[in-house]
């Protein structure tokens, strides 16, 4: 695939000079021919059927689809979480299935971040100490992981929540809690499994305005949820059915954050 990267003007005396610049996209994600089973007793549920889908670097991207159609098994897959029962997955020109167990954590750690619907803070633990917790597994000191973590907790507006603990903080404070967590060991992807679902709708598009921000910040954005207001954020919308991909179509009407602000304050 390739995008248009900038349109350079300049001018020779009368003669005008057009330069077109074009750049290949990076694939960032190949999956080819996914199948995933479960065999569960007697009965054999096939959770992803074929499902092929490539991703470049720095969309954004909405997986849709109703219950059941297996998104959060895709996304698992896609997080290296779970294995394919077959079919191929290249990440950044690396098949996963020829990683080590090391490589893979690796991957997990430093490549992705993951946000829940359900946040899955440590409740004990402070803000701080929650979005610092990747830093432990990846080697930082701890004067480092603080200072890191301090900076991505300013970046999603909660520099002045510290100290609280997940249960002083609102749903939607939580939920950028766990959107730091995911951003700091500055990954380039990043998968949110219905991050909005457990939000009121004003909350809801505060966090998409914040998926926006990391979006224009160069991040790969993969972004499952079953509501269509929240999808129309993203770029781009994968549909699944039964296992299946149904549609794969840019998304040709963008909404942003503002936009979502002057027609809600229009209400
Ligand atoms: P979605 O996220 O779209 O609601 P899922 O990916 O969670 O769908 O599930 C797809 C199908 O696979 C469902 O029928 C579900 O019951 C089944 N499934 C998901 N995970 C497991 C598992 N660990 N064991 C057995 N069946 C599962
Ligand atoms: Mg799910």
């Amino acid at each position: 695939m390739y995008a248009l990267n900038s349109i350079v003007f300049s001018y020779k005396s009368s003669n005008r000079i057009i330069i077109v610049n074009f750049v290949k996209l990076q694939e960032i994600i190949q999956i080819s021919h996914i199948k995933k089973t479960y065999v569960i007793g007697e009965e054999t549920i096939h959770a992803l059927k074929d499902v092929s889908v490539t991703i470049h670097k720095n969309e954004y991207v909405a997986l849709m689809g109703p219950s059941g159609s297996g998104k959060s098994t895709l996304m698992n897959m896609l997080g290296c979480l779970d294995s394919p029962t077959s079919g191929e997955y290249i990440l950044n020109n690396i098949s996963v299935a020829k990683m080590s167990d090391n490589e893979l954590a690796e991957v997990r750690n430093k490549e992705i971040g993951f946000v829940f619907q359900t946040f899955n803070l440590l409740p004990r633990a402070s803000t701080l100490e929650n979005v610092a917790l990747p830093l432990v597994y990846a080697g930082f000191s701890k004067s480092e992981r603080e200072k890191r973590a301090k900076e991505v907790l300013e970046q999603v507006g909660l520099g002045n929540r510290m100290n609280h603990k997940p249960n002083e903080l609102s749903g939607g404070q939580r939920q950028r809690v766990a959107i730091a967590r995911a951003l700091v060991n500055k990954p380039a992807i990043i998968l949110a499994d219905e991050p909005t679902g457990n939000l009121d709708s004003k909350t809801s598009i505060e966090i998409m305005g914040l998926f926006e921000d990391i979006h224009k910040n160069g991040n790969t954005i993969i972004l499952v949820t079953h509501e269509e207001d929240i999808a129309l954020h993203a770029h781009r919308v994968v549909r699944l059915r039964d296992g299946l991909v149904e549609s794969d179509l840019p998304n040709e009407k963008i909404i942003t954050y503002k936009n979502r602000l002057e027609t809600t304050n229009n209400q």
